[in-house]
Formats: structure tokens, C-alpha cells, sequence
């Protein structure tokens, strides 16, 4: 116990210093990116020079990913207000924002919602980890895929249940989840699941894994319902 609360302590100070690190590279990155685009557009350019820009495009891309993960789990704690949150309205816009940046990969994202689903919880965090979630799944799977999102209120718990069928995890993946830049992915952060443990952690709620290599997990997430 001792040990966790220790843990959690050095969490918030590498929090801290990760945002005001984060704020001074994001801006100057953003900066370099506007302007290796505005040079994609040069016609005076050769394609090997072209495929030199996309690349470093594409990486700088991966750079701010990076930055942003950090930057949102190091956000000041007042900003964090607690909400009464509907699921049911939350995990529709999340689906419709997964839509809108293209990170369906041609997968269907199915909701079925039973019932009052109601939590207190702060919305951009709740969103954050749904959205992480649901990524993964979709990454999971192979293209045109079902990801299922059901939530239920279930003996004073909203039981939310991310179910894909892809990949799948062996054990030893299981147990690495949450370990910072813990990643199977070529394009992976591996920081998606540490930040959805600490929000998961953060409002009282669990998060377990049921998951078979080659066929699939099922991540089920339970928060106190109000
Ligand atoms: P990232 O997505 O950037 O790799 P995450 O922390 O979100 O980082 O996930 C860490 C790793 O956990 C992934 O690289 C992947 O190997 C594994 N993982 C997470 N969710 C799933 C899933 N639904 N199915 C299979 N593997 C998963
Ligand atoms: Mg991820």
C-alpha cells in the first residue's frame, strides 16, 4: 500500500514536469511541421526531396502525438472538475470523433447502452480513456472489423465493455500494460494505457483484461454510478 501511494506521488511530480517540458516543445514543432508542408508544395522540388518532407512530416506527427498524451495527463489538477456525466452521450461522441479523424480504419464501432448509465467523473479525462481504449481496439483489429462498446448499470457500478476481435494478448502483455512506452506498435507511444490506469484509478473505478492471443480481448471498465 505504502508502496502505491509512493508510487502515485512520483507520478504527479513526473506529471508536472512533463507538462511545462511539453508546452515548450509542442509550439516550436508545430512551427517546423507548417512549414515542411508549405515546402510539400513546392513544385521545385524533387520527389526524393518530397518523400524526405513526407517522412519528416510523419515523424514530427509522432512527436506531438507524444507530447499531447503527456500534455493532457499533466493538465493542472483544478482544471479537472467533476462532472455527472452521461455515458450513453459520451461514448456516442467519442465514436463520432474517431470517425471524423479518420481512425476507424474502415472498422465499425457498434454502442449498445442499457439503462441510466451515470457517473461522476471530469469529462475531457473520461473521454481521453475511452478514446484510448477504443484506439487500441481498433489497432487490434484487423480492417472492417466489429469493435462492440456496451454499457450496462450494474449493482451500483456503469459496467462499460470495449470487445474486439483481433490480435489479442499473451500474458506477459497483459502484465506490461501501463508501463510507460510499453509498446507492440511500430507507430506505438505506449503511453495510451498508463494514462488511462492513473484516470481509471484517479475516479475509484477498475479496469480488467479478458483477452486470447489470435482472437481477441474484451477491456471491461467499472466506475461507481450515480
Ligand atoms: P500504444 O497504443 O501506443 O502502443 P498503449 O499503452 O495504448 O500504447 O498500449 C500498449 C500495448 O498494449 C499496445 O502496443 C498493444 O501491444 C497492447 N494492447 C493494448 N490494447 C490492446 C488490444 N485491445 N488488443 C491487443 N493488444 C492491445
Ligand atoms: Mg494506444
Amino acid at each position: 500500500y505504502y508502496e502505491q501511494i509512493q508510487q502515485s506521488g512520483r507520478l504527479k511530480i513526473t506529471g508536472q514536469l512533463s507538462a511545462a517540458v511539453a508546452h515548450e516543445i509542442r509550439n516550436p514543432l508545430t512551427v517546423v511541421k507548417g512549414f515542411l508542408q508549405l515546402f510539400e508544395q513546392d513544385t521545385s522540388f524533387t520527389a526524393e526531396r518530397k518523400g524526405h518532407l513526407a517522412l519528416m512530416i510523419d515523424e514530427l506527427g509522432t512527436a506531438e502525438q507524444v507530447i499531447s498524451q503527456f500534455l493532457s495527463v499533466a493538465k493542472p489538477e483544478k482544471e479537472k472538475v467533476l462532472e455527472t456525466v452521461d455515458v450513453k452521450l459520451v461514448l456516442q461522441s467519442v465514436k463520432d470523433l474517431l470517425h471524423s479523424y479518420g481512425l476507424l480504419h474502415n472498422n465499425r464501432i457498434e454502442l449498445n447502452i442499457m439503462g441510466d448509465c451515470t457517473i461522476s467523473i471530469n469529462t475531457i479525462e473520461f473521454k481521453q480513456l475511452l478514446i484510448n481504449i477504443i484506439k487500441n481496439a481498433i489497432e487490434a483489429s484487423k480492417m472492417g472489423d466489429l469493435v462492440l462498446v456496451t454499457a450496462r448499470s450494474e449493482k451500483g457500478f456503469v459496467v462499460i465493455n470495449v470487445t474486439d476481435h483481433g490480435r489479442g494478448m499473451s500474458e506477459e502483455e497483459v502484465a506490461s500494460l501501463g508501463t510507460p512506452f510499453y509498446s507492440l506498435k511500430s507507430k506505438g507511444t505506449g503511453l495510451g494505457m498508463m494514462i488511462c490506469f492513473n484516470i481509471v484509478e484517479k475516479y475509484k473505478g477498475t479496469i480488467d483484461f479478458q483477452t486470447s492471443k489470435g482472437h481477441g480481448t474484451t477491456v471491461t471498465i467499472r466506475f461507481p454510478s450515480i
